[in-house]
């Protein structure tokens, strides 16, 4: 599982319990879901942008400090949290 596909499932996780102790709220914390496999940011995401890009396969949330890499183009911008697209990698079996 890539750096950023693990955020992911743990950042709806984030979002499942956040929702469960603290209600709706708007914004919780999650992780940079950027492909920097040493990069493990806390940003603050607003819920409706992050709800938005996990329906989008290929679209991430990550710091608003990086910069889009290759193949990845900004669809969003929040406060602090950006989402990307990004091509779909190739499969590598
Ligand atoms: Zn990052």
């Amino acid at each position: 599982m890539s750096t950023r596909n693990l955020f992911r499932a743990v950042n709806l996780e984030i979002r499942h319990l956040t929702r469960r102790w603290e209600g709706e709220t708007t914004r919780f914390e999650a992780v940079c879901e950027c492909d920097d496999a040493s990069c493990a940011l806390a940003i603050s995401v607003d819920r409706a942008l992050f709800d938005a890009a996990a329906d989008q396969p290929g679209h991430y949330v990550v710091a608003a400090a990086h910069r889009p890499r290759d193949g990845e183009r900004i669809v969003r911008r929040d406060s602090e949290a950006v989402v990307v697209e990004r091509r779909p990698e190739p499969v590598t079996t």
